[in-house]
């Protein structure tokens, strides 16, 4: 997509959204040349699903903005992930949390994480389901490199918008919940949930953090790696 309207986007997504809303710019196959269209027009936040993506993209455009994780973390790329992202929006296993945490301590750092809830409970999608969340939480809070900041979610994929309503409002019960419980070393402060097609019902139901791609970088092109996010 032309840079021009790359910037366009970006601004008429911050122009609608409420000012405590952040936006992540969903980035999986663009250019770095077009995710600087959209840091130029305004994003603070990248969000990338693929750590080759990444490693390209972070070294020519580096720490000027902050990087998500919104991808499936493999094993063999953790040490990797922990090299490059701010925040990995996607723990849904103590396993993963246990390995980001194994890897933060050989390299001095500690990583913010948001805990993937799976708030439609599909069989074949990554996410803690909601009944679990809590306790899952409360061990994963005990690793001293991890530091839980918020929850995540995708939802059952749907055209429809309001489909994603429930889902939206369930996650936002357990955000509200576990805020509640004031765990040691958990900080319930970001809710990322809605996409392009489901953003606004997202920040109605409480979002303050959407994950935009298709609204800012245009249709992506088929690629064999980018078709099904979760196998
Ligand atoms: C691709 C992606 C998005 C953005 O999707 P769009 O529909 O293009 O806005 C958000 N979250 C995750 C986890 C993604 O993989």
């Amino acid at each position: 997509m032309k840079y021009d309207e790359i910037a366009r986007n970006v601004k008429a997504v911050l122009a609608e959204i409420p000012d405590d809303v952040r936006i992540v710019a969903a980035a999986k196959s663009r250019t770095p040349d077009e995710i600087l269209a959209a840091i130029d027009a305004g994003i603070k936040i990248v969000g990338e699903n693929y750590i080759q993506d990444s490693v390209e993209a972070f070294n020519r455009i580096g720490n000027k903005i902050k990087w998500h994780f919104i991808g499936h973390l493999q094993k063999n790329k953790i040490k990797k992930a922990v090299e490059i992202f701010d925040v990995i929006e996607t723990v849904d296993s103590f396993d993963l949390a246990e390995q980001i945490d194994m890897k933060c301590a050989a390299a001095g750092r500690s990583m913010e994480v948001f805990i993937e809830i799976n708030s439609g409970k599909e069989p074949q999608k990554s996410g803690v389901l909601p009944e679990n969340s809590m306790e899952f939480i409360k061990s994963v809070s005990a690793l001293e490199h991890i530091k839980i900041r918020g929850l995540m979610t995708m939802g059952p994929f749907s055209e429809e918008p309001e489909d994603a309503r429930p889902y939206f409002a369930e996650t936002k019960k357990i955000f509200d919940s576990i805020r509640s419980a004031s765990i040691p070393g958990v900080e319930m402060k970001y809710l990322s949930m809605g996409m392009t097609n489901s953003y606004r019902v997202a920040v109605e139901e409480g979002a303050n953090m959407i994950r935009i791609g298709t609204r800012i970088f245009g249709k992506r092109e088929i690629k064999v790696r980018n078709l099904p996010l979760e196998p």
